[in-house]
């Protein structure tokens, strides 16, 4: 990382700079008051076209290089034996070291193809945490998620470096309890996504794999988030300060016998894949790839999207390239945190996640806190981010709610997207509204469909409290945006 030093303030300073831009719509509040009914306050719902700052993901939306760009050109287009194939298969050996690789049109598609081959009826994935697409799949095929994450991890503030560790003695455990061979593999997704962006170390990694191997249980790696998790590792671990990232990367890769990603995250392109060792495994798997993704020279992807990867996963190794986001996320933190407003900390990777049960306490989790708050800030704001509580959660086969862990409101930072201005927009909207949370009231379903709800459910407010805080906006803005 070029390390600059500040006369004055420290800002986090791009390497970068930008070359194409987006012109972006900011709604009068009236406006977005109307947006989000008919989203049915689900910020899922809404228009793009209604949205100011878009912070619902980084899934597919980081900004592109230049570089990728140009590759995107020169892409080779065949349905099979395609030149592009060759060279994303040849650039995930040079920085994974693995011997096979399938192309599969995004990361839930990986996750699909590894539960079908992996999981049966009765059978067990031990991971830190699971990601919604994730369980969706293990649960399809009849499995059961365990979750390890150190109880740590589920503390909204602490000081620890890397909240996303597996406590080992959890999982020795869950491997008593229901014998190794119930276990259908441990997973470790570094970073992880649904309890705010927190890493993994490569030491914890590193005994987990020992743990593996003793028991002789496939050990799997969502590499998803991989670019945040490796700034961490080589920022916050003494073990990794003197390497590089190229270096990390292999050492973490060393230990996992599947490796698979989301490209709509890491190497900031579309798409996904699967890096797997073992030759048995690999073609149990290549056997489903043509029938749910497409030929086995593309996967579902488009060859250009294949160049991109190629290019971002090569740019994935420049620590200049991994720190923007963790850099800005933790400027964004710092200051809400520093204002008293609850988040989670340390900052980690993704976005900055505010901390719903306390944001607005006075509401119940039966009235899903973090959607209620998302739905607040979309309308003080037209800054778009995405409810992790509740509402992400299924209910049980009997209807029986299952309150999450954590109620969170997600505000992701794609990577290399907005500016230092605009995350401060979004820090005084959010102290603003932070100030005046006692008005935020909660919600409940007018439409709730089973699987995955949080995707398409409509909600609505319980009661009128949102004239109440536009009337509020309105009195302390007038007619400003
Ligand atoms: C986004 C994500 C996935 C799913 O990837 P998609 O490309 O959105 O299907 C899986 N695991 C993690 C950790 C993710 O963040």
């Amino acid at each position: 990382m070029a390390q600059v030093k500040f006369f004055g303030e420290a800002v986090p300073l791009e390497m970068h700079k930008v070359r194409i831009v987006q012109k972006l719509n900011l709604l009068p509040i009236d406006q977005r008051h109307k947006a989000l009914s008919v989203a049915g306050n689900n910020t899922f719902l809404l228009q793009n076209a209604d949205v100011f700052l878009d912070m619902l993901t980084d899934s597919g939306v980081n900004a592109m290089s230049d570089q990728q760009l140009a590759a995107m050109m020169v892409a080779d287009d065949a349905y099979a034996g395609s030149a592009t194939y060759t060279r994303l298969d040849a650039k995930l050996r040079e920085i994974f070291g693995t011997d096979y690789f399938l192309p599969a049109h995004q990361g839930r598609a990986c996750e699909h193809i590894l539960a079908k081959v992996l999981v049966t009826p009765g059978s067990v994935v031990a991971m830190n945490y699971h990601f919604t697409t994730t369980k969706a799949h293990i649960t399809l095929q009849g499995g059961v998620i365990e979750e390890l994450v150190a109880d740590v991890g589920l503390e909204v503030n602490s000081t620890l470096p890397f909240k996303g560790d597996i406590d080992v003695a959890k999982l020795e455990a869950v491997i008593k309890k229901y014998g190794a061979d119930k276990i259908a593999f441990v997973r470790v997704e570094s970073g992880t996504n649904l309890i705010g962006g927190q890493p993994v170390s490569l030491q914890n990694m590193t005994e987990l794999r020992k743990v593996c191997s003793h028991y002789g249980i496939p050990y799997v790696l969502d590499a998803s988030l991989l670019a945040d998790n490796l700034y961490f590792n080589k920022t916050r671990e003494d073990s990794c300060k003197n390497l590089s990232i190229r270096e990390i990367t292999r050492k973490v890769a060393d230990l996992f016998d599947v490796i698979y990603f989301s490209a709509r995250k890491l190497g900031c392109a579309r798409g996904g894949g699967i890096c797997i060792r073992d030759k048995e495994l690999y073609l149990k798997m290549r056997g489903l790839v043509p029938l749910y993704e497409g030929f086995l020279t593309y996967g579902g992807m488009s060859v250009r999207e294949m160049e991109a990867m190629v290019v971002g996963l090569d740019e994935t190794m420049d620590e200049d390239m991994i720190s923007q986001g963790p850099l800005f996320i933790a400027a964004m933190v710092n200051d809400l945190d520093r204002r008293g407003i609850p988040v989670i900390t340390p900052p980690g990777g993704l976005g900055c996640h505010l901390d719903a049960k306390r944001f607005v306490d006075h509401l119940p989790q039966s009235q899903y806190p973090a959607g209620a708050l998302a739905a607040a800030l979309y309308l003080v704001s037209g800054i778009r981010g995405m409810e992790r509580g509740t509402l992400s959660e299924q209910r049980e086969p009997d209807g029986r709610e299952v309150f999450a862990n954590m109620e969170l409101v997600r505000l992701a930072l794609p990577r290399r997207v907005f500016t230092l201005s605009q995350v401060k927009y979004a820090v005084d909207r959010i102290a603003w509204l932070h100030e005046n949370r006692k008005l935020i009231g909660g919600l409940e379903f007018i439409e709730e469909p089973a699987i995955l709800r949080f995707f398409y459910g409509l909600l609505k407010p319980v009661s009128d409290w949102q004239d109440k805080l536009v009337a509020k906006f309105r009195a302390d803005f007038g007619d400003s945006l």
